[in-house]
């Protein structure tokens, strides 16, 4: 499989809970290198943008205001099948459904707060990575 990379961000929920290294850590046990990092806050109208696709969605305007809650942590996400393998990692969107033992089945509250983002196509991956970092922030 070849190597990828993924856009990864921590949400509003995690960070206010202090969950940040926690959840890197599984990140990591998986296999997956974070390549970029930052963490920021952002405006209603930035969060508004990055989910863009989601405007039409009965919940998009309660996900902006949660995702410019509170600080978030982006990441860049690098390995083999990256963009699967993260998403294996998250866990079911829903946490009730999510697999034993993921990030949102460990930490998340809710289908909304539910901790991490991951993007879910290599595609996608690209366009989100590209929303957050400048090549040179990525080193690999
Ligand atoms: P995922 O993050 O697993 O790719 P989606 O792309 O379907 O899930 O949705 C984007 C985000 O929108 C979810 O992670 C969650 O924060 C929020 N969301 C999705 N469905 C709901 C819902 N029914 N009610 C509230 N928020 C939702
Ligand atoms: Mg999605």
């Amino acid at each position: 499989m070849a190597v990828e990379r993924t856009l990864s961000i921590i949400k509003p929920d995690a960070t206010e809970k202090n969950l940040t290294g926690k959840i890197n850590a599984k990140f990591e046990e998986a296999g997956l290198r974070i390549v970029a990092q930052k963490r920021l806050h952002l405006t209603k109208a930035q969060a508004g943008k990055f989910y863009e696709v989601h405007k039409e969605r009965g919940f998009y305007d309660e996900l902006c205001e949660f995702m410019s809650r509170s600080p978030v942590v982006a990441q860049v996400l690098e390995g083999e099948g990256a963009v699967a393998k993260n998403r294996e990692v998250m866990g079911a969107t829903n946490p009730a459904e999510a697999d034993e033992g993921t990030i949102r089945k460990l930490f998340a509250d809710s289908i909304g707060e539910n901790s991490v983002h991951g993007s879910d196509s290599a595609e996608n991956a690209a366009i989100e990575i590209a929303y957050f970092f400048a090549g040179t922030e990525i080193v690999g």
